[in-house]
């Protein structure tokens, strides 16, 4: 398949062609604030086939569907105040949550759930190709399954060139890291996915918001998780990485006695200390939201510098950092070594 590559994405006649293709049963890559997303007609089960085939991505493993406006769930989805809630305070923006699904988007979509994972994006260029469509737009992440997800257009077409009709180029994702996904229980929820909108404040909408245990935790290989994408390896680079565990201060001692066969993922304020070394600065350790815009290239970039090892710091859990830990702790593949 020859994939057309747009880089003025937000020119309305190029979302015009975007939308026929999604309408035809085609696959366009488009730009969001969190990661760049595939998209097909969610409302079509052969959509949803090419999607899973392009991305080589297990068929169980459901997709969210991306919609312009908050209300725009309806045919498709069985909502509830606590949805319009949420949505009042977190969309458009970084937040999917799972509602009873409606037939009207098929089982291929949903991965065989009864319930279905509902998106709205603030990203623009988002907004107006979802509108554009006229249908919900099913989007995982735009990666081949199992590696980072792009947060850029380069890092897209190295993994999706000719598996895709379209490309649109957005620039670099704003936040870099997926959605916070939330499942809703009447007005409590559990968290599924951490991600930009933190679980301090999902609590400030819901009673209660449980952390499922997959999100920190690693699984038995015959686990049945809630979100069934967190039984799946997940954001790896070709290299292993190893998280270091200890103060700061132990952190930098380690890295600053690794060889030229490890890439050092570290803070800008180490840079300085670690000259001579081969590192990938993440911005300051002061803000855990450069680090997410970040880290999903610097892990690709690390696999195109080459090494026997990539070592990064284990992030905290607070805050946005539980999104980091998340991601960082699956892409290491839960190794952690104490400094
Ligand atoms: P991605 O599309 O790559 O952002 O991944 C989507 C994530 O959402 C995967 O981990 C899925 O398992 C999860 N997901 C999608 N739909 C549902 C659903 N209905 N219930 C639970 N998790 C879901
Ligand atoms: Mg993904």
């Amino acid at each position: 398949m020859k994939t057309r590559f747009i880089v003025s994405g937000a020119k309305s006649a190029c979302l015009m062609d975007a939308a026929h293709i999604i309408r035809s049963g085609g696959l366009v890559v488009f730009p969001t604030e969190t990661v760049y997303g595939l998209g097909g007609d969610a409302t079509n089960a052969e959509s949803a086939k090419k999607i899973y085939a392009a991305k080589g991505r297990p068929s169980d493993n459901p997709l969210i569907i991306h919609i312009d406006r908050p209300e725009s769930a309806e045919p498709y989805a069985v909502t509830n105040e606590y949805y319009y809630r949420l949505a009042e305070k977190f969309m458009p923006g970084p937040l999917t949550v799972i509602l009873p699904r409606k037939d009207t988007i098929p089982k291929e979509t949903a991965g065989g759930l009864d319930t279905v994972a509902v998106r709205c994006p603030s990203h623009p260029i988002a907004h107006a190709f979802i509108e554009a469509c006229g249908v919900p737009v099913a989007a995982p992440s735009a990666n081949l399954s199992g590696k980072p997800s792009p947060t850029n257009a380069a890092d897209v077409l190295a993994d999706m060139d000719g598996r895709v009709d379209m490309i649109i180029d957005g620039g670099d994702s704003e936040i870099g890291l997926e959605s916070t996904i939330v499942k809703l229980d009447g007005d409590c929820g559990i968290l599924l996915r951490p991600g930009a909108v933190t679980v301090d404040a999902l609590r400030c909408v819901l009673r209660e918001v449980k952390v499922d245990p997959a999100v920190t935790g690693s699984l038995p290989a015959d686990a049945h998780p809630l979100s069934p994408g967190m039984k799946y390896r997940h954001y790896s680079p070709d290299t292993p990485l190893v998280l270091l565990d200890g103060n700061d201060s132990d952190v930098l001692e380690f890295m600053k006695k690794t060889s030229d066969d490890a890439i050092l993922i570290c803070f800008d304020d180490e840079a300085a200390v670690l000259a001579g070394h081969r590192i990938i600065p993440v911005g300051s350790r002061e803000d855990l939201s450069e680090e997410a815009h970040r880290l999903f290239s610097a892990l690709r970039m690390a696999d195109r510098m080459g090494a026997k090892v990539i070592y990064g710091h284990l992030p905290k859990k607070n805050g946005i950092g539980l999104a980091l830990y998340n991601r960082m702790i699956r892409a290491a593949a839960h190794t952690v070594r104490k400094v």
